[in-house]
């Protein structure tokens, strides 16, 4: 399926189009954005893509994504694109940028670490990027992160 038929099956005049979801991860990318409740959100499950085998995409009509929702994005679904609409145009593309250290945003899964215990704000090491693998400051655990480690909250 040609990527201009995508565009045209719901089709936004202003927002955001995160595109390239590896599925099925576009209902857990969906649920990391579940603040933005006012936005007109359309939700597209499974296209063919020739990266990815099945991709999904979420649009945001009229809504810029903040830095911070783009990074949780990006831990979960490296390969996402951004694209930025306006009058129905890509005016903007951007790739996931994953930074080398993440502060808070995802927990760490060892329940006697101290950040678990004592509440500490989490830090990671990004060790692996596609997909997201990280060590834990405090307790070296390593993981490849999956959406339950994200924090849902702002
Ligand atoms: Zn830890």
């Amino acid at each position: 399926m040609p990527d201009s038929r995508q565009y045209k099956v719901f089709k936004i005049e202003q927002g955001t189009v995160i595109d390239h979801i590896p599925s099925p991860r576009g209902l857990a990318v969906f649920r990391l954005l579940s603040k933005n409740k006012n936005s007109l959100i359309s939700i597209g499950l499974n296209f063919d893509s020739k990266t990815l085998g099945k991709k999904d995409l979420l649009k945001f009509e009229g809504k810029a994504l903040s830095k911070k929702e783009t990074d949780k994005i990006s831990l979960i679904a490296p390969e996402a694109t951004i694209n930025i609409i306006k009058g129905s145009k890509v005016i903007e593309k951007r790739q996931m940028d994953i930074p080398e250290e993440i502060h808070g945003i995802i927990k760490c899964l060892n329940p006697n670490c101290i950040t678990n215990i004592e509440k500490l704000e989490t830090k990671f090491r990004v060790i692996e990027k596609k997909p997201v693998k990280v060590a834990c400051h405090y307790c070296e655990r390593n993981a490849v992160v999956v959406p339950d480690m994200v924090d849902k909250g702002e």
